[in-house]
């Protein structure tokens, strides 16, 4: 098939957006190839339809386990068949998993970086037909990016293991430096080509306002500027009340965060997409995977940390090519905050170093020991113990993180595991001196295919029904059957684990790369000091400004954000002021009309003085901008 009728069958699309087709071109002739596409713009279609084109199978890396299992379901909705491996499985599941990989007629396989290294893949990686390497995210290999994370520079070990198969790097936005990061981490061959979208937006219109009472200035916003829009917060808890708040004027909202269960998310954002719900406040969890085409209004009611966060999350605005606005709000505290955030982010390495030490006691690990075991691990009952400031604390262990000590995972659900340890012949002795014990190794035994050669999958309730005894005792049982070493049992684990992925260091022997971690906190500096360039940027196109700070490539000016409608404010007469405001009105006073309309209609008016004219009238309520973008004269109520 060309990949024409693929996207026919496989999507139902006549054609391919604009730098998808040219991505896909040169995938299919085997070029190293750095995307950069807005997430939710048709990213992965890029990946997809070229190893749909292609024999064998396409091994996406990504960071984000919920995308993933969102990309693996609907390519399994569109009977592609799709698998993924992701933490949280049980090493039979991940087996079976790269079997099939290997040995199933399967097109894709999606994988986080953790897994790369482990034997297990390696094992089954050449066995596997792989055509294409896409790597999501691709900003995270970068340490000069925002995201960087330490396990992603694991694919460049992968790529000498599969000599001739082109790579495809995405990602939503990267400076010049982190593209040339990227290009030269993943190993990029000769005939690389990078392809970025424009970061022209001609209907998105960016404003900033520094104001008293935000609240305000939102509900404003909203009772303007009809139709769907987004408001992101930085806390969990603010989304519900702000939430709560808009419906108390009336407007219909709900929240949205990371830490409500899978199901109220889905609804939620359900609810959103079908226009049930008008306005999602929400953490910047929101929106990943999702094209919303007519969201006419993204507002940020708390400073975002970069630019490049803020650029994807405003860019959420106006992807239908209609008129749309992305305004974000501050006050003057906000900007001395993100100036004092690098002394909290980067704590000083004597304060990393006092962190490790402390958490190696608080775990009770000895010095040269410990690599690859894992501790559930409470921050907060750690920093009272130690009296470590908790901010200090997760901010060094990110910095250990990222320096491939330990791995820190927030809440990971692994359940209990268990497999045999000794021969059968050992097991029959014990049998007999422990019969009280004989009921639950038949039951381990009958239950579970393979559990003297792999650990195997259990859940305690289940088997307890199957042995017929009450759960504490079960547990009490298989935690004696561990202590005898007849089973290692490995109890359910909900909580977060601190992994050591070294032994732990002798307190002389203890090194970080200082260089390299005081480089990250410059570049950190550098992007909190460009996002305040740009909030307080007083004149000048603030379109020009945030593609000045990823490219090289000029833009023109956008004309209609705030400070180019600012900057071209003309004189014009009272007289001819009135002649215009009157030929608006009454071309928009029967029916809604689009902006390029009246633009048409009165074209032997200059184009900046009706655009000035436009923007007064709609201030002053006199005309509106509906859902659809389309402005209507509003008589009086
Ligand atoms: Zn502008």
């Amino acid at each position: 098939m060309t990949i024409h009728e693929i996207l026919k069958q496989y999507w139902g699309y006549n054609s391919f957006r604009p730098l998808q087709e040219d991505i896909i071109n040169a995938v299919l002739d085997g070029k190293d190839t750095l995307a950069l596409l807005p997430t939710g713009g048709g990213k992965s279609i890029c990946f997809q339809v070229p190893a749909l084109a292609k024999d064998g199978l396409c091994l996406v890396v990504s960071p984000l386990i919920a995308l993933m299992k969102d990309q693996v379901e609907s390519l399994k909705q569109k009977g592609i068949p799709s698998l993924a491996i992701y933490s949280g499985m049980s090493f039979l599941e991940i087996k079976k998993t790269l079997q099939n990989a290997a040995y199933g007629n399967y097109k894709f396989l999606y994988v986080s970086p953790e897994r790369l290294e482990t034997n297990l893949f390696l094992e089954f990686l050449p066995a596997m037909n792989i055509n294409l390497l896409a790597v999501d995210e691709a900003h995270c290999i970068s340490q000069w990016g925002y995201d960087f994370r330490p396990p992603y520079m694991r694919i460049a070990a992968l790529r000498e293991l599969l000599p001739g198969v082109p790579v495809l790097a995405l990602t939503a936005s990267a400076t010049k430096v982190v593209q040339d990061d990227i290009c030269d981490k993943l190993l990029f061959g000769k005939t690389q080509q990078r392809f970025q979208q424009s970061f022209e937006r001609l209907n998105l219109s960016y404003s900033v306002f520094n104001v008293a009472s935000k609240q305000n200035k939102l509900l404003e916003i909203l009772k303007n500027v009809p139709g769907t829009a987004i408001v992101y917060c930085k806390s969990r808890k603010h989304t519900r009340e702000m939430a709560d708040l808009l419906r108390l004027h009336q407007i219909n909202a709900d929240y949205y965060h990371a830490g409500l269960s899978n199901d109220e998310r889905n609804k939620k954002q359900e609810n959103w997409i079908t226009n049930k719900t008008r306005v999602i406040v929400s953490t910047n969890a929101f929106g990943m995977g999702i094209d919303k085409p007519d969201v006419r209004v993204v507002v940020h009611y708390d400073v975002p940390d970069c630019l490049e966060n803020y650029y994807q999350e405003a860019g959420r605005a106006g992807r239908d090519g209609k008129r749309a606005y992305a305004v974000l709000l501050y006050n003057n505290k906000e900007i001395e905050n993100l100036q004092e955030q690098s002394a909290i982010r980067f704590p000083k390495e004597e304060e990393i170093k006092h962190v490790y030490i402390c958490m190696m006691n608080h775990l009770q690990v000895p010095a040269g020991s410990g690599e690859g075991i894992s501790f559930d691990f409470d921050i907060a009952v750690f920093t009272t113990a130690f009296k470590i400031n908790i901010l200090t604390a997760t901010y060094a262990i990110k910095a250990l993180e990222q320096e491939d000590i330990i791995s820190f995972n927030e809440v990971v659900f692994k359940p209990s595991t268990v497999v045999f340890t000794t021969n059968r012949e050992e097991l029959t002795d014990f049998e007999k001196q422990n019969p009280a014990l004989e009921p639950l190794l038949k039951g381990l035994l009958r239950s579970y295919e393979g559990i003297f050669d792999f650990p195997a999958t259990v859940y305690e309730s289940k088997l307890a029904k199957f042995i017929q005894v009450d759960i504490e005792t079960l547990k009490k049982d298989l935690k004696k059957l561990n202590d005898y070493g007849i089973i290692s049992y490995s109890a359910q684990k909900d909580k977060p684990q601190i992994t050591l992925l070294q032994n732990r260091m002798y307190n002389d022997n203890y090194r970080i790369n200082t260089s390299e971690y005081l480089k990250r906190k410059q570049n950190f500096e550098e992007r909190a000091e460009a996002m305040i360039g740009y909030i307080k940027k007083p004149s000048g196109c603030r379109s020009q400004h945030i593609a000045a700070y990823f490219t090289p490539l000029k833009i023109n000016a956008c004309g209609i954000c705030d400070n180019c409608i600012n900057d071209k404010v003309i004189h014009i007469s009272t007289e001819e002021f009135n002649h215009i405001a009157n030929q608006l009105i009454s071309c928009t006073k029967d029916m809604a009309v689009t902006v390029e309309n009246i633009l048409a209609s009165l074209k032997s008016i200059k184009k900046e003085k009706v655009w000035q004219v436009l923007n007064y009238l709609m201030a002053e309520g006199k005309l509106r901008s509906d859902k659809d973008g389309k402005i209507s004269f509003q008589a009086k109520t």
